[in-house]
Parts: structure tokens; sequence; C-alpha cells
């Protein structure tokens, strides 16, 4: 008999689209076969065709979206893909996906989902529309309105000129809290039902961390779970997981909250769905008195938690059993309203036995149910018992946040995603510390999984320098600002500005803002001046200037080009002990007997440097200096194992060298 030869496998497949002449040479004309980006694809195919979990770390440049992206078009199963950050969520819809659509002789549909806040919620304006609240007459309703009989996808990107944080879109955001499900009129044109629907037929379905984390905290809502089951998923920036995890899971109440649940009990007074005028009153009274009881509350919670030291309107203070004892009284009348708002609507609701139709739009049983979760979770938060947790008050701007969040996410993280699917890939630039998984599997709950890890391929030693000034104060000491200030000077001087300053606190900014302000006249751009993408694009279209930033500018930033030729980090981005979660964590390190300060401060400081320390080399062209001017990368005994995480660029501990790195074009 004739041999018949093997069909080529996934792996084979996959092999093919990245070999020298594969589909992607022929649509890519840049395209240069990379042998981490090949092999990254292979053991992604592998995962797909096998099952487990591959942990792999692909540094900046192996081109790792189009090594997940090949193998799972080409698995021909439903594959989750998300992101940390909105931008890479975009590149990988709007670039990757046309991309590969055109070099792949594969049909497949892919669905972009973004969070459900994004959406309009075609109801809340029904109700808007018909009713008579003071919302009803905001000047923003009718533009909305307008446009969301004309769009496709009821995502408010479409409408440019919307203010980024314009108050009026969460009254009609179609969260999954203001949702009433199947009984809504509008449930089967709702631009969420439409996205569920187009996601639960693609091929690829692109969402990001935080939509991924929302949608598995609402799983038990039948109607707050919009990501539809997929037999594999890829976490890229998997690094970012953990963080957005511990946001998800937690349980909160704030003034927001609260006050967010009081309008739409009064919109629902509004629209005339409460016939009679002693129920209507009834029910404003209700209204009314939980406003004053909430207000009588978050005063005594602010005043019971409020620090002196707070840093633009952000603040973060430990909550327990003792700090919250005095506001237990009035948290008790707090819940009393909640508690008769509950009843009172529960009362106006439609009677239903199980075969009927509801008689009336449920918008009041969602509002009963609304007052008792915000109840149940206000006498959870206030016993401050479960030790699972961490319970601590947040002040941002005017609002203030009673929270309880996770201290270890990993069985979630286990429970809702790994356990969930067939095969998972997490992967990212920076996931290993000391040149191991360790850390990250510890934190994410990972037990057996494959491991690679992929070198960047630029070129460290040519296009990069490392300086660490020779002399530097303690970083904790007053001087480190000034001494900071002056090196900031001298490294900008010899750069031409074209430099991010990353800073580990708003206060560090400030000081040394203040000081290279005074000796420099580069544009500097300062983080919280404008929105952070108005902010990139202004860096990216002046020339020579300089971005102050903090946190927030350490990753998911891109700027390609000479724009972006020196990055300048203050100190050792180590988490504020200080923080509830870090402190909690700490604590729980400690209480089993570790050693918080090796197992979980170092690593997380390091793959946080990693990630600041990666913004400035994007290109094979790119050169560029690093510099971290905290002395205790070179002091400290773990200063060892920073340098040796940080990429491989030559380190140089004088001024002239940078000058010459600089002078050679
Ligand atoms: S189903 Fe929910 S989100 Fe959609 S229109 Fe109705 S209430 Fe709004």
């Amino acid at each position: 008999m004739p041999e018949v030869p093997a069909l080529p496998g996934l792996a084979g497949l996959t092999a093919q689209v990245f070999r020298a002449g594969g589909a992607l040479s022929q649509a890519l004309p840049d395209y240069e076969p990379r042998a981490g980006q090949a092999e990254m694809a292979a053991r992604v195919a592998d995962v797909f065709e096998n099952g487990g979990v591959l942990l792999a770390e692909a540094g900046t440049g192996t081109g790792k979206t189009l090594a997940y992206l090949v193998p799972a078009i080409l698995s021909r199963q439903r594959v989750l893909i998300s992101t940390g950050t909105k931008n890479l969520q975009e590149q990988i819809y709007f670039k990757d996906i046309p991309t590969l659509r055109a070099a792949l002789d594969v049909p497949f549909t892919a669905t972009y989902m973004k969070g459900r806040a994004n959406y309009v919620c075609l109801h809340r304006i029904d109700l808007l529309s018909e009713g008579n609240s003071p919302q009803s007459h905001d000047v923003f309703l009718p533009i909305i309105r307008d446009w969301s009989k004309t769009t496709d996808t009821g995502d408010r990107a479409e409408l440019e000129d919307l203010p980024e944080d314009l108050p009026f879109w969460s009254e009609v955001a179609a969260t999954a809290e203001a949702c009433i499900g199947n009984d809504c009129p509008r449930y089967s044109e709702c631009f969420v039902t439409r996205m569920r629907q187009r996601a639960a037929e693609s091929d690829v379905v692109i969402v990001n961390h935080h939509l991924l984390c929302a949608d598995a905290a609402v799983r038990q809502n039948a109607f707050g779970e919009v990501i539809p089951a997929c037999a594999y998923a890829v976490v890229d920036e998997a690094h970012q997981l953990e963080d957005v995890a511990t946001q998800y899971f937690g349980f909160s109440i704030s003034t927001y909250r609260i006050e967010d649940y009081a309008r739409d009990v009064e919109r629902f007074i509004a629209s005339g769905s409460v016939t009679t005028r002693s129920a209507q009153m009834e029910l404003q009274q209700g209204v009314d008195r939980l406003r004053d009881h909430a207000r009588s509350f978050f005063t005594e919670v602010a005043f019971a938690h409020r620090s002196n030291d707070r840093v633009r309107g952000e603040e973060r203070v430990r909550a327990t059993d003792q700090s919250l004892a005095h506001t237990r009284e009035v948290a008790a009348y707090m819940a009393g309203s909640l508690d008769l708002l509950e009843g009172g609507l529960a009362l106006l609701a439609p009677s239903r036995s199980p075969d009927d139709e509801p008689s009336a739009p449920s918008d009041v049983v969602a509002l009963s149910r609304r007052a008792g979760e915000i109840r149940d979770e206000l006498r959870f938060l206030l016993r401050a018992g479960d030790p699972a947790y961490v319970y601590f008050v947040e002040f941002r701007g005017k609002s203030v946040f009673l929270r309880a969040s996770p201290i270890d996410v990993s069985e979630i993280v286990r429970d809702l995603l790994l356990d969930r699917v067939r095969g998972t890939v997490l992967t990212s630039a920076t996931l290993t510390v000391d040149g191991a998984f360790d850390y990250v599997k510890g934190r994410l709950g990972i037990g057996q999984a494959e491991e690679v890890r992929l070198a960047s391929e630029f070129d460290y030693e040519s296009q990069a320098l490392l300086y660490l000034p020779p002399r530097m104060p303690d970083p904790r000491s007053p001087e480190f600002a000034l001494a900071a200030g002056h090196q900031v000077i001298e490294l900008l001087k010899r750069s031409q500005g074209r430099a991010f300053v990353l800073f580990t606190s708003y206060a560090s900014l400030r000081s040394v803002q203040a000081i290279v302000e005074m000796a420099l006249e580069y544009p500097m751009l300062v983080q919280g001046t404008a929105p952070r993408s108005q902010l990139l694009k202004q860096f990216r279209e002046t020339p020579n200037s300089v971005l102050f930033a903090t946190s927030s500018f350490w990753q998911g930033v891109d700027v390609v080009g000479e724009a972006l030729s020196c990055v300048i980090v203050d100190k050792l981005p180590f988490a504020s002990p200080s923080d509830p979660v870090t402190s909690a964590r700490i604590e729980a390190i400690r209480a089993r007997g570790g050693e918080p300060f090796d197992e979980y401060q170092v690593p997380l400081a390091i793959l946080t440097l990693q990630q600041g320390l990666g913004r400035l080399i994007r290109h094979r062209r790119d050169r560029g200096v690093l510099a971290v001017l905290d002395p205790r990368m070179r002091t400290k005994g773990y200063g060892r194992r920073f340098i040796a995480s940080v990429p491989p660029a030559p380190v140089v501990h004088n001024l002239d060298a940078v000058e010459r790195f600089f002078s050679i074009v």
C-alpha cells in the first residue's frame, strides 16, 4: 500500500505560516522570520492541540501577538484573548486580525468586547425619555438618544465629542447592576445582547482583563455575563492579572453607588410606572431617607479613616473591626432604609406565577433586588471579619468607598479561568523573576504548566545603555529629591529632552519637576494635566519633550523612534507597605512563615521596573539610555536581583559615557 503522508497537525500548519516564504512573508513586506516567534507559536499550538497551561515570557520584539493569534485561528476552536490594556486590545482587533485575515487562507470571525459600561442601555434611555426626572432634561440625552437609533454597536467611543468623564453617561450605561436582563422590553435589540450573540458565534473573542474579571465576578447572575464559553484562552500582559482580579473579586459600597441607586429609583418613580400618589410619595421618602443615612454614614467613615498625607485626592486606609465600630449605628439606619425600599418596591412588582409573562416592566424587581444586594454587602463590609479579605476605605476625589478585596486571588483565578477552559496561555514580556516563573505561578494559582522564555529580539548591547549614578543619597532621605533633580537635568541635557521620567509617587514627581523646570526649557508634560492618551499624543508630536509620570505610564505605553530616547526611573518601584492590600499580603506571607520582602515585595518591584524600562526600546532601530537613580540597585544585596532582571544593556556610572552614547548617530 502506498504510504499516506501524515496530515500536518496544528503545529505543522502554524510553522508553515511563520517560515520564510510562508503566508506571513507573502502578506507583510517587512516580515522577517524570527526564531523566538516561531518557537512561541509552536508551543501555543501544542496547548491548542493537547490542552494544559503554558507560561510564555516573550521579550520585546518577539512578535508574540501573531505567535498566539495564528495557532488560535488555525485551531478552528473558539479562543478567548484577554489583554491588560485597551491599547493592545485595539491593536489586535484593528491591526493584527485584518493582517491575518488577508494573510491566512482561513475564514474566521472575531469580536471585540468592551466592558458593559461602554455601551448605551436602550431601556434606560426609554425610561429617561418618558419620565420627568432631572436627568430627563440633561442636554446630552437627546444627543445620545438620536445616536442610539443609528449606531450599530452602541459603543460610546463612536461619540467622539462626548467628554471622557461625562457624569451623565453613568445614567444611560448598560451596566450589569442596572440591567433587567430577559425581562427587558428592548432585550433583543440591546447592544450588549447583540454583542454577546456575535461573540458566541465568533472564533476569536477579544476582551481585556477588566471585562474578563468583571464577567467572572457576575457569572452567577444570568444577565450580567457576556463572554461566551471558550475552549481555550490566551491571557496577554498576564503580569497585570492579579491586580485586576483583586479589584473585581471584592465588595464595595460607595457614595457613588448609593447615589446611582437613588437616582435609578427616582427615575422609576418619574417614569409613571408607579400609579398611586401614595406609593410614589412613600418611595420618594425612602430614597430621601437613604440619602440622609448614607451621607451620615460616609461622613462617619471618612472621619474615622482619614489620615494626613492625602495625595492628589487619593488615599486608601485600612479598616478594622475597631475603626468601623462608630459607623455601625448609622450603618444600621442605612441598612434599615434599604430594607424598607426593598420591601416597598417588591410590593409594587407584578405578581407572577412561573408560567406567566410579567404584566409590567420588571425594573421594580431589579430595583428591589439591588437594594437587597447593597444592604447585604454593607453588612458584610461592616463585620470586617472574613480573614480572606482586607477591608479598607478609599478616598477618590469627593467619593468615599468602603471596600473588601481578596488577599489571595490564586484560587479565584484557578476556579474561574484556568479550570474553565481546556488550555490557557499566559504571556507577557515580563513574567519571570530571577529567571523563573515561580512568583507568577504562586500569585495566580498555577500548578502544572509548560514554560518557555524567549529573549528579546533587540540587541541591548548596542541599542541601549543602563546608567546608574555613582553616588546618590538614601532614597528615603530629604536630600534625595535634590540629587535626583540634578541627575535628571544632566541626563536631559545629554538626551535633549526626549525622555520619560517615571516616579513611584506624586510627591517625588512634584519635587523633581520643580527643580528641572527651573533649569531646562524643554517642553514638559505632566501626568494628570490632561488625559493619558492626549499626553502621549503630545509627547510623540512635540520635539524634545519630557514626560513626568507615575504608575500608569510604567506599562502599556509605546513610543517608537527618537521621540523617546531616555527613560529615567527615580526609585525602585516597591509597592507602598502602607497600602492596605500590600500590607495584608505581606502579613499573610509572614503568617505562613514566609519572607515577604524576598518572596513578594522584591519580585513585584522587579516586574514593575522591567515594565518601566521596557518602554525605551520598541523597535530594532531604537536607541536610548535607561537610568535608575536609586542607589539601592548598587548598594543592597537585593540590588543584584534587579540588575540581573533588567534589559542586558552595558552598565555605566558616569555621564560622559551617556554623552558619548548620544553623540554616536
Ligand atoms: S437588556 Fe439590560 S442593558 Fe440591554 S437594554 Fe435592556 S436593561 Fe439595558
